[in-house]
């Protein structure tokens, strides 16, 4: 199987019904910004029905439930993917998409694997900037904040069986955000629970794609972590514990190799981990640098351990869409602490790469070809 970008939606078919003006929702303090917790005024919707022929033409509305058969396969069989991605306003006022295409691709293949129909990335793109430029308020004026945009596609087929769903419905939500660090003068590491009891994938299944039926066995593992006072999971696999992923962030170890050089390393895409697009910007922008060696190979927990002994492990990174680059300052290892010196460097690369992200993100660099204006 392959996508089919021939077979899609087109945006020339894109209609618009606008929010009536009582149906406009207050636009939170950026302050207040809780993750995922307030929705701008509209909504992208695209219906897809084999029996209609596929794709039916995309339509924005106002913001509002939908209404779905009591044995749609979503609800049953999880038949459902979804994607992350963030559009910010630069100090020119300009709103830029980080590197949307990676998404769209990234969504096709998770549609792949769910058995739901694939599209053209680029045509949901255009239907996407329309969706943005009519809520564009809701893009905070703060560079702090960004918009959050939750493209979804879950299978509708109103039947129980344990099949291809026949029909779908790809939505688009978008929530005001704020980020993760507010001040980077309060700036914390974030402390970790690994538990080698635990795993979120293996080879054969699909924790490389953003399927939702990855997420809900985190959430027991999650807050077993947070009763220890520990604020994310670290997932360990197999019988050496590799590192893969911490919470929903791709995981970087930045060291002193056997030769004494730096080097950045982050675990491979084995099929183990999600293709981050935070992580594959990093491995660029460390590759171009040529301060550095980088890497893409195994990390064990045993040679973590060793690394802290030999004073040679410099700093622990998780990378993702969420909070961008997120210090790692303690390991909780079955029992065992391990306290991680990510934050005691005098120049840590995690701020390098922070920086220049959000100057790409924040149009500080301008007409960089990661940031596409809507
Ligand atoms: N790993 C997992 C499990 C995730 O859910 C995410 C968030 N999409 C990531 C890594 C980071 O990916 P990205 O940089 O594309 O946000």
């Amino acid at each position: 199987e392959s996508i089919q970008p021939e077979r899609s939606f087109k945006s020339s078919d894109l209609s618009v019904r606008l929010a009536a003006p009582h149906q406009l929702q207050p636009k939170p303090d950026v302050s207040a910004l809780t993750f995922g917790k307030y929705f701008t005024d509209h909504m992208l919707k695209v219906f897809y029905y084999e029996s209609l022929g596929g794709w039916q033409a995309p339509e924005i509305t106002p913001f509002e439930n939908l209404v779905l058969h009591p044995a749609a396969k979503v609800l049953h069989y999880a038949v459902e993917l979804f994607e992350g991605m963030k559009a910010y306003r630069g100090i020119d006022g300009k709103i830029r998409i980080f590197r949307p295409e990676l998404n769209m691709e990234r969504m096709n293949t998770s549609a792949i694997r769910s058995g739901l129909p694939t599209f053209n990335g680029n045509e949901l793109i255009k239907c996407l900037n329309r969706l943005i430029s009519i809520d564009q308020e809701w893009v905070p004026h703060s560079e702090a904040s960004s918009l959050y945009i939750r493209p979804t596609l879950i299978g509708i087929d109103p039947t129980l069986g344990v099949a291809a769903s026949d029909s779908a419905l790809l939505y688009v939500i978008l929530c005001p955000v704020g980020t993760y660090f507010k001040n980077s003068s309060k700036e914390v590491g974030v402390s970790l629970l690994a538990d080698p009891r635990y795993t979120r994938a293996w080879p054969g299944g699909c924790g490389d794609r953003k399927m939702g039926s990855n997420y809900a066995p985190t959430i027991h593992v999650q807050r077993e972590a947070a009763e220890k006072g520990l604020q994310q999971v670290l997932w360990l696999y197999g019988y050496d514990n590799q590192l893969t992923e911490v919470g929903t962030m791709n995981i970087f170890m930045f060291y002193l190799n056997e030769n004494g050089e730096r080097e950045l390393v982050t675990p491979p895409l084995n099929g183990l981990i999600l293709p981050g697009v935070t992580r594959n910007s990093i491995l660029a922008l460390g590759r171009e640098l040529k301060q550095f060696k980088v890497s893409e190979r195994k990390i064990t927990m045993d040679e973590v351990h060793r690394l802290i002994l030999e004073n040679r492990l410099l700093e622990l990174f998780g990378a993702g869409t969420a909070c961008i680059v997120s210090p790692i300052s303690f390991i909780d290892y079955a029992g065992q602490g391990l306290h991680i010196p990510t934050l005691e460097q005098p120049e840590p690369i995690y701020k390098m790469f922070l920086k220049c992200l959000s100057d790409i993100q924040y149009g500080y660099i301008t007409d960089h070809p990661w940031a596409l204006p809507i």
